[in-house]
């Protein structure tokens, strides 16, 4: 039986891709006491975070935050902006995705759900000129949304969201653009003004480096008109009376106090880093961590070089090895969490999330921890993979090194 409060010495490696590790220092800024929501001080706050989050998503349109996990911020974006029976395009680049098709069917929504065959498209990212044919053939603008994921968590693939900005533009389409960053926020680049997105869904738990428990809607003046007409039940997560509160800081409701503090925080951390900087380290962390793997003689996920994604990797086991029975022996020996396979790739991968308060030795730590269970589990490896990343890591030093601080 595995008790709770057992603590096995040294840290806990915690590589699955969200929730990331949490800083100390984001630790101790939740740790302030709760204040009263409707007090002096919390206006405060709330204007610091709800500024600050912006600068995050490239936009100086409204985000709204939720005290709920990204799975309700996915709802607040379907319902706010959509009446029941609309049609809506989803593409399947994996796991996440369809999770997000299930839910807007059982919204009541019709979603159309286009992607390469088979597994095909869950190994690459969304293919725009897909969604350009789709929506010229369209021409009764039936369709009222387009939604992608940005950094498909389930399998390693980040999507050119700028693309299919591009492919919307070419069809003449008046459909609305939503994105799920759930995962590539504050990891991978993202811009939601000049990419012209209607609405970014976000959480706290993965590039933001905070525990799980809050979550973004980043809001276009079309998604906001939009939301004026749409039809479905929206209350908890009805965008107007929020942004409404918002603009002196507070909301309807009893906010995530706590998690605010910690956004706080987080914001602080990233803008001291610099977002490009944050951007670059994880760049370099995905970089060293797929030459370890291709040392392994592993097959990466992800089929597409253009958009390996900088947040994890997805590492495809031989025929015939289960992909969990390793990550079990690699956590129980090496007190580390690799994510699990997830949907159609279930027992067929493992994934190694190098995002958020990841450096360095965090992640060659947790290659040594991948390899050494591999090697446990009789899973035949061409080569050492460590070298590779350590090769590659000392030649390129990080942009921000302690010595340039
Ligand atoms: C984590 C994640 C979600 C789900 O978010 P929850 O906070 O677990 O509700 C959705 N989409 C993507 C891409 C994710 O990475």
């Amino acid at each position: 039986m595995l008790k709770l409060d057992f603590h096995p010495a040294g840290r806990h490696f915690l590589q699955i891709p969200g929730p990331s590790p949490v800083p100390d220092r984001i630790l101790r800024a939740m740790s302030y006491p709760t204040i009263d929501h409707r007090g002096p001080e919390f206006g405060v706050l709330g204007l610091k975070v709800l500024d600050g989050i912006k600068k995050i998503f490239k936009t100086q349109q409204p985000v709204v935050i939720y005290p709920a996990s990204g799975t309700g911020a996915w709802e607040a974006a379907l319902t706010n902006t959509l009446s029941p029976g609309d049609t809506v395009l989803m593409y399947e680049t994996g796991h996440f995705a369809t999770l997000w098709k299930q839910m807007a069917e059982r919204l009541g929504l019709k979603p159309e759900f286009l992607g390469l065959p088979g597994i095909e498209g869950w190994r690459r990212g969304v293919q725009a000129d897909m969604i350009e044919k789709r929506l010229r053939e369209d021409s009764q603008h039936a369709i009222k949304a387009v939604c992608v994921v940005h950094n498909e968590t389930s399998t390693g693939v980040t999507s050119d969201i700028a693309a299919v900005r591009r492919a919307i533009d070419a069809a003449g389409h008046p459909a609305l653009l939503l994105v799920d960053t759930i995962s590539g926020l504050a990891s991978a680049d993202y811009r939601h003004d000049e990419w012209g997105v209607d609405v970014t869904v976000s959480g706290s738990q993965k590039g933001l480096m905070l525990p799980p428990g809050i979550s973004f809607n980043a809001v276009s003046a079309k998604a906001l008109a939009a939301s004026e007409h749409a039809k479905l039940p929206c209350s908890f997560w009805g965008w107007a009376e929020i942004i409404e509160m918002n603009k002196s800081g507070y909301w309807p409701y009893t906010p995530n106090t706590n998690l605010l503090y910690g956004l706080s925080e987080a914001l602080d951390m990233l803008q001291d880093e610099g977002l490009d900087n944050v951007f670059a380290r994880h760049r370099r962390l995905g970089e060293a961590c797929r030459r370890a793997v291709h040392a392994w003689g592993l097959e990466i996920q992800c089929a597409d070089p253009a958009v390996y994604s900088p947040v994890l990797t997805g590492v495809m086991m031989p025929d015939g090895v289960d992909a969990d029975a390793v990550r079990k022996i690699i956590y129980e020996r090496f007190d580390l969490s690799l994510g699990t396979g997830l949907g159609k790739v279930k027992g067929r991968m493992f994934r190694i999330g190098h995002l958020g308060d990841c450096n360095d030795l965090t992640l060659l730590a947790a290659l040594a921890g991948c390899e050494m269970g591999l090697r446990i589990a009789n899973v035949p490896l061409k080569d050492s993979g460590l070298p590779a990343a350590m090769e590659y890591l000392a030649a390129q030093p990080n942009v921000v090194s302690l010595k340039a601080a």
